[in-house]
């Protein structure tokens, strides 16, 4: 898996990929990081990437040139990075915009990206980018939720950790990213360690039973409980993939 992030704050993304199990991940090579710097391809001699937009309204938006050339040398470190013997056909690449009016991000679409071999993410700020650009590169445009954010270095963090999980070898546990909460479906269950009382509170007695079919089935039944009451909506989309409703 090789990201790439194009912005103007590429030290906010590298900071944030060098700790816990990202930082590990791209320490040993499963997955590579570059950054491409927008401010680099300023059209201008004050380095700024951005302008008033036609027909007026609040803030700045960034220009079509910067972005352009900056998907430009996204795609060259993709040639120079990619096995020689794959056509550009073969490349599994996916140009990411950030934006509160895209697809809403979930675990589903986090599993799908994993797939990909390249992913460039690009960052929008101010009130955005010119759309003429993003018609022309962008094949997916994907929100992190309905809120607004000041950048979408953010959002593309969050995606990555989240796509990252699914990349064969990135948690040392294969098996938990399809066992944590989406995984199935649910949320996942309430879980407990030592002690085993703590401030009165016990843990569930058929936690510490040792038969591990009775937890199992405990497990089930709390993530059903849970889901059902924070998140009716999974929770009918769960019934319905069941053929219960
Ligand atoms: N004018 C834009 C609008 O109303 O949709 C909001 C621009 S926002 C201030 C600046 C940038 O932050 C966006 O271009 C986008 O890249 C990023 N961003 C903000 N909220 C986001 C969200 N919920 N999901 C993904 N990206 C977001």
């Amino acid at each position: 898996m090789y990201f790439q992030v194009i912005t103007l704050f590429p030290d906010m993304i590298r900071n944030a990929m060098q700790t816990s199990i990202m930082g590990r991940a791209v320490g040993t090579g499963l997955v590579d990081l570059d950054t491409v710097n927008l401010k680099e391809f300023s059209q201008n001699r004050y380095g700024s990437v951005d302008d008033y937009p036609y027909g007026g309204g609040a803030g700045m938006l960034i220009q079509c040139e910067p972005v352009w050339q900056a998907y430009q040398r996204a795609m060259e470190n993709i040639d120079a990075h990619s096995d020689e013997k794959k056509s550009d056909a073969e490349k599994k690449t996916r140009v990411i915009f950030t934006s509160p009016g895209g697809t809403v991000f979930n675990n589903d679409l986090a599993k799908e990206l994993s797939t990909a071999d390249n992913l460039v993410f690009l960052c929008g700020h101010y009130e955005g980018i010119d759309e003429r650009v993003l018609r022309e590169i962008v094949t997916d445009e994907i929100s992190i939720g309905d809120y607004v954010l000041t950048g979408g270095e953010l959002p593309a963090l969050v995606m990555m950790d989240a796509i990252s999980r699914f990349v064969p070898g990135v948690l040392h546990n294969d098996v938990s990213a399809e066992t944590e909460s989406f995984g199935n479906g649910l949320l996942e269950y309430p879980q407990y360690t030592r002690p085993s009382e703590w401030k009165g509170k016990k843990v569930p007695d058929i936690i510490l039973s040792g038969d591990h079919k009775k937890v199992d089935l405990w497990r089930m039944q709390q993530s059903i409980h849970r889901t059902a009451e924070r998140r009716p909506d999974l929770y009918a989309e769960w019934l319905s993939n069941r053929g219960i409703y």
